[in-house]
């Protein structure tokens, strides 16, 4: 029977826990066990085909995964699917529907459960080394996204959606009221991000959890993670059809699904524009949805850290070093732009200066390597414009890195601009890699460097202040209430973990739903109330009409 009429009958279980992250100190058992793993992933290149209805599709054409810190190593190759494969794949979740849609929502559950399960009990390996091989994070990165926060996302997603179907509302005596909570009529359309696989988790798996199926079109450059996900999906028991993995091209996928009747939703990360395409082509096809898709987006960023004048130094300069240059600056969350107090400009330039040229770069293989390299030629290309680009403009000196070499793989240093313009090109725009632009504010006008901060860039994703005394942290708290959906307060503006930062923003950063919280997973139902009444009226007539 429906979720809803079966949950709220027994007490909740307490919220899991979240996963430990491992250390991979040297001697450590997961040290020695990843290293194993990479040895054996990169001796042994999967093919990948697509998986529709739970059968594997092979297109023929063939694109090959080659690590981003070594071109020349070929980690795998994946077939693409295109439009004729988009359709089957939209047919093959809708033939599941019906089924996944009545199983009861403990069920559902258990697949998801059990995946985590699995990951802590040894797929984390295959997780953790796919993720450094194909996205090239070092291998702690790895481990706090492809192992935690993907096991988090499969354990607490499930405890909120139980809290969720357990608000009910009031039933008066001689009646029963009932909250039904529906998935969607239709499939939703997960489009994920590479730089995380953790989201890449959780944007298929969290609509498919409340009982909707799924077409799922990973990023090109996530594709050897995010195929092992779909086995572990496979392995935890998911019925086939529920979730279908589709690489391939983006625009033919998109134009193949968004027309359809049955087109439900869309869960997307990744950035704006791509966002504002996705949102254009579902509005341009409204009139033929059998309902409102769901839009659910999280998109880019330009993640400030504000130092003031009375911080902590030393740790506004640690976190920005952590904030903005793990996984080279690729999170959407990664500090971008830095202000200062100009009363303590020379001290806290000094400490970073010297903490950023301590970062070593490199190989994720080699473990003292802080960054390693950036995803692929077209980011490379980017973020060293943007960096050419500052080393030209008369009002930004760079005083940290700015180097970029792609003859082996894509490694940019982890750069350092300091900008005199508070609102030029690198202190406005997302750059998406591994560098940080400094602007000294006065500090005789705080609010007017509060104005600045947030209305510098059109996003509004994370921010970080670092402040001690109470009134200054409460002052920037409300001055840049609207400026982040995630505020950190003398902290990194990164790192947010599954069901203690729900993470999201608004403005041009997204619609602001949530990951990892049930706001998320509220806009994967579709509620129906139920009234049933015990003792019916007999007669029509009201007391009030005689
Ligand atoms: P992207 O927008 O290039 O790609 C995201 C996904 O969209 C990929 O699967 C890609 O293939 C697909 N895509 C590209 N063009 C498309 C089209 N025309 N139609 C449909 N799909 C299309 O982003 P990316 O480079 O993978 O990720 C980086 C961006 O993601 C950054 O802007 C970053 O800030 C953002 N991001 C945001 C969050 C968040 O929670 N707000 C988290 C991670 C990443």
């Amino acid at each position: 029977m429906f979720d809803s009429l079966l949950s709220g009958m027994e007490p909740l279980p307490p919220m899991p826990e979240n996963e430990t992250v491992k250390g991979y100190a040297p001697g450590s058992p997961e040290r020695a066990a990843i290293e194993a793993e990479l040895k054996a992933m990169m001796a042994d290149p999967p093919e990948i085909p697509l998986i529709i209805g739970g059968e594997e599709v092979r297109t023929g054409r063939v694109k090959e995964i080659r690590a981003p810190f070594d071109h020349s190593l070929v980690i795998g190759r994946y077939h693409e699917a295109g439009e004729k494969e988009a359709a089957m794949a939209a047919d093959a979740a809708m033939k599941a529907a019906r089924a996944w849609a009545d199983m009861h929502f403990r069920d559902r559950a258990a697949v998801f459960r059990k995946a985590a399960g699995l990951i802590s009990g040894g797929w984390w390996k295959k997780l953790a080394a796919s993720t450094v091989l194909g996205q090239s994070k070092n291998v702690y990165q790895a481990e706090i996204d492809a192992v935690c926060e993907t096991a988090d996302f499969f354990r607490i997603n499930p405890a909120l959606a139980e809290r969720l179907y357990a608000d009910q509302p009031r039933s008066d005596a001689g009646e029963s009221n009932i909250m039904d909570y529906r998935p969607l009529e239709g499939f939703v359309y997960a489009v994920s991000p590479f730089n995380f696989t953790a989201i890449a988790a959780n944007l298929p798996s969290a609509p498919a959890m409340m009982g909707n199926v799924v077409v799922w079109k990973p990023a090109s450059t996530s594709v050897l993670s995010n195929w092992w996900l779909m086995k572990l999906y496979e392995a935890a028991g998911l019925p086939p059809g529920v979730i279908n993995f589709l690489p391939g091209s983006a625009r033919a996928i998109t134009g193949a699904l968004v027309k359809r009747p049955d087109f439900a939703g869309i869960h997307f990360t990744g950035s704006t524009s791509v966002f504002n395409s996705l949102w254009k082509g579902a509005a341009e096809n409204l009139s033929a949805y059998r309902a409102y898709p769901r839009i659910v987006g999280e998109t880019g960023g330009k993640d400030f850290v504000f130092v003031h004048p009375d911080a902590d130094v030393d740790a506004a300069v640690a976190c920005t070093v952590r904030g903005a240059f793990e996984y080279q600056g690729q999170k959407c969350s990664a500090a971008s732009r830095m202000y200062i107090p100009r009363s303590r400009k020379k001290e806290i330039l000094d400490k970073l200066v010297a903490q950023t040229r301590e970062l070593r770069v490199g190989s994720p293989l080699e473990y003292g390597n802080f960054v390693n390299a950036v995803i692929d030629e077209a980011a490379f290309d980017t973020i060293k414009g943007y960096i050419d680009r500052a080393r030209a403009n008369p009002a930004c000196e760079i005083l940290a890195g700015g180097g970029c070499d792609k003859s082996r793989g894509y490694f940019i240093e982890p750069t350092l601009i300091l900008s005199a313009e508070p609102r030029s090109e690198p202190m406005a725009e997302e750059i998406f890699g591994p560098v940080l632009t400094v602007y000294a504010y006065d500090d005789s006008d705080m609010d007017a460097a509060y104005a600045l901060v947030d209305s510098t860039s059109p996003y509004a994703l994370t921010g970080a202040v670092f402040a001690r005394n109470r009134h200054d942290i409460n002052h920037a708290l409300s001055a840049l209430r609207n400026a982040a959906g995630n505020f950190y307060v003398n902290d990194k503006p990164t790192g947010a973990v599954v069901g203690r930062q729900p993470f999201g923003g608004a403005r041009g950063s997204g619609t602001n739903d949530k990951a990892g919280s049930v706001l998320n997973l509220i806009r994967w139902v579709s509620p129906r109330a139920i009234k049933e009444t015990y003792s019916p009226a007999r007669d029509w007539r009201y007391p009030f009409l005689g």
